[in-house]
């Protein structure tokens, strides 16, 4: 089984991602193999989605300092949020190449999740996490960050992507 990243505009990415409801073999490969397609491609979250799976997994990876930090979240949600996150850029694996300023991320998030041990437990930030999580959330349920893009800003981003693309070509 291997799975590649899927890219914009993917149907895949638009789909919501179904709840799990036994953690076996499946879903720890799963979580293991997003692990490393995440750290090949230098990511710091990867949402089952985004490899094609529609079930309800994360796994994020800030590498603050350099060292390893990963979460592995099954069935996140979010299920308290306040405030407005100061502004940001974000970029997404299955956009690659584009960056912009999301501006209406929550600055607190409170996450309920399942870890890969069956345990129940909740991760309360108001940092860079906190953004982090919004977007892999999002991605669940078939939203991607330039869906949050003023409209004047999504007509920018189609443009830039198309630019983005043709550029691949000649590369190839
Ligand atoms: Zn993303």
């Amino acid at each position: 089984m291997e799975h590649k990243i899927r890219v914009y505009s993917d149907s895949v990415l638009r789909r919501k991602a179904e709840a799990v409801k036994k953690i076996d073999d499946e879903i720890i490969s799963l979580l293991n193999e997003m692990k490393d397609i995440m750290y090949t491609h230098n990511g710091i979250g990867l949402a089952a989605e985004q490899i094609g799976v529609l079930k309800k997994l994360v796994v994020i990876d800030l590498r603050k300092d350099g060292n390893n930090d990963l979460i592995q979240l099954i069935n996140p949600e979010i299920i308290e949020s306040e405030g407005i996150y100061e502004e940001h850029e974000e970029g997404c694996l299955s956009v690659p190449g584009y960056y912009d300023v999301i501006k209406n991320r929550k600055k607190g998030v409170k996450v309920k999740y399942i870890d890969i041990d069956g345990n129940e437990r909740t991760i309360e930030t108001d940092d860079f996490l906190s953004v982090v999580l919004q977007h892999e959330i999002d991605h669940l349920n078939g939203i991607l960050f330039v869906d949050r893009l003023s409209p004047v800003k999504k007509a920018f981003f189609r443009k830039e992507w198309r630019k983005l693309q043709k550029e691949r070509k000649t590369a190839e």
